[in-house]
């Protein structure tokens, strides 16, 4: 049974988050939006130290575990399940949320490890955790990101083209191929010392199980941004395409460790669907947070047209107006306690596929519905730029596409609630 209730001290930090939101993020939503790929330096400046802060105590935890000390995680990959909750999961969730409710494009510029650091914890050693994570604790800002998706491999990434090769002479890794539609591909590997996790194959006959990641380092020779996307929404968000071109990496920045007598049979490939049980939670809360901003922003103006819900009255009295606020209030909470449920079952150690889909799918759709929804009953100027409700329909929709689409996610939870195989539902 997960418990929703929210421990004091994650509720101060949100507060703190919701000072970020309103002063270094709201005011300039509206300018970055129309500036597209400016960087949001307001944001950048005023969230750095606290990211510092937040990656020091993951590293304290990490070093825990490989000090044998940690909270009951004894497995030497630290993925064995914790004797009590890890709330600092449920913190971070809070604050993509109230992040959200800001400015989503602008969340995702944090100077921060993000999809990158869920990877190298996905798949890393606490060695490698502590290795590649360190740097966000010291000097200039730093991002992270992770490439997946090929222009021939998106939703389907077994047939990914990508490669690494070990040479033999020097035992590093040549990585070779393009990958598409990267979230802070450029903050990460040509603005900043960050990371990239980059997902390729050792063994291109081998589908999934060749399938290993990659850490690449900021300002790595070989590595080239190819191309800046101009987007719908979002757009405060850097999203690039990378070319890697014989890039030389160190074999120990191969993500978990290889078996030399089988190197393709590792299961490296898992390590990618553990990333997304923890980013598919984040993406959810994330959409939570665009539905909150559209729905109360819908909700002031309304009242100020003298429109306020009254939950007493009976369906058949309620006008077209009242029934879908309550709709959209109902669709944004019902999106907010599935999030809360499958990071709730993160934070105990449980396994949460299922229900990180299913808040995915949730989330994605409700936030897409509601943000449509706000413009609609806001009338013209829902629709024109003065407000932010058009520009929160346009980031709205993003939610439905990475991490996984809607039909992915959909897919994932019938496959598990039929019980049937990849093979057999596709
Ligand atoms: C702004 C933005 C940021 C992104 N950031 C990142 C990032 O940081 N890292 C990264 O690796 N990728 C990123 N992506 C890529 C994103 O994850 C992919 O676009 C997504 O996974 C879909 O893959 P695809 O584009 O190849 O579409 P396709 O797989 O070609 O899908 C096209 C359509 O077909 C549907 N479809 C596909 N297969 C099935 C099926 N079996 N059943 C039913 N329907 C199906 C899909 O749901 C979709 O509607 C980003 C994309 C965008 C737009």
């Amino acid at each position: 049974m997960i418990s929703f209730e929210i421990p004091e001290m994650i509720l101060n930090q949100s507060q703190m988050t919701k000072m970020v939101a309103e002063q270094a993020m709201r005011p300039y939503s509206r300018e970055l939006d129309e500036h597209e790929h400016q960087r949001p330096e307001a944001f950048v400046n005023m969230t750095w130290p606290f990211a510092q802060q937040m990656m020091k105590s993951s590293l304290r935890s990490i070093e825990k575990k490989l000090s044998g000390n940690g909270n009951g995680r004894n497995g030497s990959n630290g993925h064995s399940k914790p004797k009590g909750p890890d709330f600092s999961i449920l913190g971070f969730i809070m604050m993509v949320e109230e992040m959200s409710w800001g400015d989503t494009g602008q969340y995702l510029c944090l100077p921060h490890p993000m999809l990158g650091g869920s990877a190298v914890q996905a798949a890393g050693t606490p060695e490698q955790q502590l290795r590649f994570l360190k740097k966000f604790t010291e000097g200039e800002p730093k991002w992270g990101a992770m490439a997946i998706t090929e222009p021939g491999a998106g939703s389907d990434n077994s047939s990914m083209r990508t490669t690494a090769v070990l040479d033999p002479d020097t035992n590093e890794w040549i990585l070779n191929g393009e990958k598409i539609f990267i979230t802070n591909g450029k903050l990460a590997l040509e603005e900043s010392d960050g990371l990239c996790v980059v997902w390729a194959t050792i063994d291109p006959t081998a589908g999934r199980a060749g399938i290993k990641s990659f850490v690449v380092e900021g300002n790595t020779p070989g590595v080239s941004i190819a191309k800046q996307e101009h987007k719908l929404g979002i757009r405060a968000s850097d999203t690039v395409s990378l070319h890697f071109d014989n890039v030389r990496l160190p074999f120990d920045n191969m993500l978990g460790t290889l078996d030399a007598k089988q190197p393709a049979a590792n299961k490296g490939f898992k390590g990618a669907m553990k990333t997304f049980d923890a980013s598919r939670p984040a993406v959810a809360a994330s959409a939570v947070g665009i539905a909150r901003a559209a729905l109360e922003f819908t909700r002031d103006k309304l009242a100020e047209e003298g429109i306020v819900l009254d939950y007493t009255k009976s369906q058949h009295e309620l006008t077209a107006v009242e029934r879908d606020l309550m709709e959209m209030e109902a669709r944004h909470k019902g999106a907010w306690l599935l999030t809360l449920r499958a990071v709730g079952m993160m934070a105990h150690g449980e396994s949460n596929r299922l229900a990180a889909s299913m808040c995915k799918f949730r989330a994605g759709e409700a936030v897409t519905w509601i943000t449509q929804k706000a413009v609609e009953l806001l009338g013209p100027m829902g629709y024109s730029r003065e407000w932010l409700a058009e520009k929160w329909m346009r980031d709205a929709k993003i939610n439905d596409i990475y991490e996984g689409t809607k039909q992915i996610n959909q897919l994932i939870i019938a496959r598990s609630i039929l019980g049937y195989s990849r093979r057999e539902l596709k």
